[in-house]
């Protein structure tokens, strides 16, 4: 697998970065929740831990962290970005722009994918981080209804 990276505390000492409190708090913040988050919702997890801790210091560790790999960005339906702990395994999502939802896509049907594109193009997909975007279930049928009333 391309990168296998848990030990975030280590990558950042081999970078010659401090593990400091404040870093701690913002990674914490990211992998608290699942799949991706938002920076707003970071920062609010973040201030309960420490109420003193201030957006540009979560951007900051957010950039170093996104830089070292260890923190994985998305970009959000609205231009957005969203931010996840990257994880040793590939896994994919599927999220709903209507209502933010996202559910896990399963990496049998994410391979079967990529082993169709190289059998047609013969391009070799390394795939460990997929985000489909769409409409939801829910969202679907609710719309379907507000046609039919
Ligand atoms: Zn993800
Ligand atoms: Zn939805």
């Amino acid at each position: 697998m391309p990168h296998h990276k848990p030990d975030w505390e280590a990558v950042l000492t081999e970078a010659g970065l401090r593990v400091t409190r404040q870093r701690e708090i913002v990674f914490d913040a990211v992998g608290a929740g699942e799949g991706h988050t938002s920076v707003g919702e970071i920062y609010a997890r973040a201030k309960r831990r420490d109420p003193s801790i201030r957006l540009s210091t979560i951007y900051r560790s957010l950039r170093v962290f996104a830089e070292l790999g260890v923190v994985l960005t998305v970009p959000s339906g609205d231009g957005e970005l969203l931010y996840e702990v990257r994880h040793a395994s590939p896994h994919h999502h599927l999220i709903c722009r209507l209502c933010g939802t996202q559910l896990p896509l399963a990496n049998e049907i994410a391979s079967n994918m990529v082993r169709e594109v190289q059998r047609v193009h013969g391009f070799e997909v390394e795939l460990d981080h997929l985000v489909l975007w769409g409409v939801c279930n829910a969202c679907l049928s609710a719309d379907v209804q507000s046609r039919h009333f």
